[in-house]
């Protein structure tokens, strides 16, 4: 699990901690510029000349690795001192982190990695403690010494700090934490009451229990007042002082807004968690991007880190969580399933074969819910009887939602 804390570093420390950002971000960038002049290099046949560039390295060099890159960590900090400043580990992780990305963008197919401009390097990871470096007042890490931390909340008993990242959010410092213990704890089996849920940008949530959750006023508020301050710091001079002061309320107010966002989507899919004991959604991308054309900056960072929350969250309170495919979730009959089609402006779902009426939204979720129940039945998942009989389409609720529910608090151990 990740805590995360704030940290109140005083002046030098903040200013060290940004120069090791800065050397971080130059090693990071040396890296993917061997990277790409490798790439570059073995564009063109062996005995021919590139027509637009010329790279001048020989043919059996082998790839810049992982490994090699981490070898030549210490014979490059003989040549820059500077880079011995920082410890060494979290410099590791740099590289580390660098052919994460690469990976990731080899296994994608899209997604090259890109040079960090100045500022775009953001944390630091400590990837190993001796020691537990947290207490009650201060964190203490390798070169920097003790940091006041505000422990808003204790570390559970049994949990093992294992790595720190430091983050720096608009102009707050933040130590993400990273506890562990050694408890195996099976995966949430499914069973008990199934909710669909189907997302979108008119209604943020809508339940296939007919709960629907209007997106919330204050992103709208916040929103009109980051546009305002947007353009306040478009008429500031670029580099002065008055634009630096409007860069970091910009920033200030961006950090707010994830923040609020967050917390929303934390409590929503608490409530969630709350009416039922499985939760189904739809996968990713295929309809996002649709929606996303609507409204675009509004919820889009919101879709993915909502889904991440919600699995999250199923995961800690022991639910059972389930993607299904989600084309056509909003054209089909939960009831029937005959095909019903209708555009984005109908807002009610009427269906002309067996005449079942609701929400377009619910319907969409009856839908997601439907296909979840189908997709843990066909894997052959014990559970699924209950989970079947529990709650048709259409249905009100049952009895053995409240019983299934009361048991389940009694017999799981809190989380991991
Ligand atoms: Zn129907």
């Amino acid at each position: 699990m990740n805590y995360r804390y704030r940290i109140y570093p005083d002046t030098t420390q903040q200013q060290r901690l940004i120069e090791w950002m800065e050397i971080c971000r130059s090693a990071y960038n040396y890296g993917l510029r061997e990277i790409k002049d490798w790439c570059d290099s073995r564009k063109c046949l062996i005995d021919r000349c590139s027509i637009e560039k010329e790279y001048i390295i020989p043919t059996d060099a082998f790839f810049p690795g992982e490994v090699q890159q981490l070898n030549n960590l210490p014979k490059a900090k003989k040549q820059f001192p500077r880079l011995s400043e920082v410890p060494s580990q979290v410099l590791q992780q740099t590289i580390k982190q660098l052919h994460r990305s690469w990976e990731y963008f080899q296994s994608r197919g899209f997604g090259f990695p890109r040079f960090k401009k100045f500022g775009q390097f953001k944390s630091l990871l400590f990837p190993q403690f001796k020691e537990n470096p947290v207490t009650d007042l201060h964190i203490k890490l390798p070169k920097i010494g003790a940091i006041p931390i505000n422990l808003h909340r204790p570390i559970p008993n049994g949990f093992v700090v294992k790595q720190v990242r430091i983050l720096r959010k608009s102009d707050r410092w933040y130590a993400s934490v990273n506890i562990q213990c050694n408890v195996n704890i099976p995966d949430p089996m499914p069973k008990g009451h199934p909710v669909g849920v189907d997302i979108g940008l008119e209604k943020f949530l809508a339940t296939s229990d007919g709960v629907l959750v209007k997106p919330p006023k204050f992103f709208r508020s916040l929103q009109s007042k980051l546009k305002l301050l947007q353009r306040r710091l478009s008429r500031k001079q670029r580099k002065s002082k008055n634009y630096e002061k409007q860069r970091i309320k910009v920033a200030r107010l961006h950090h707010q807004i994830d923040n609020t966002r967050k917390d929303f989507h934390f409590k929503q899919a608490h409530a969630l968690c709350d009416t039922g004991d499985m939760v189904f959604m739809e996968d990713l991308d295929y309809r996002i991007s649709a929606k996303g054309m609507l409204g675009k900056h509004m919820l889009d960072a919101g879709f993915g880190q909502f889904r991440t929350i919600v699995k999250y969250v199923c995961w800690k309170r022991g639910k059972f969580f389930g993607e299904v495919d989600a084309r056509g979730t909003s054209q089909e009959c939960p009831e029937c399933g005959n095909e019903v089609k209708k555009d984005l402006s109908v807002r009610v779902h009427n269906c002309s074969y067996c005449g079942y009426t609701t929400d377009r939204d619910v319907a969409a979720g009856q839908n997601i819910r439907n296909r979840g129940i189908k997709l843990i039945s066909t894997v052959g998942q014990t559970g699924m009887e209950t989970a079947c009989a529990d709650d048709l389409p259409g249905i009100g609720k049952t009895q053995s939602r409240q019983v299934s529910k009361s048991r389940l608090g009694k017999t799981r151990k809190p989380k991991k």
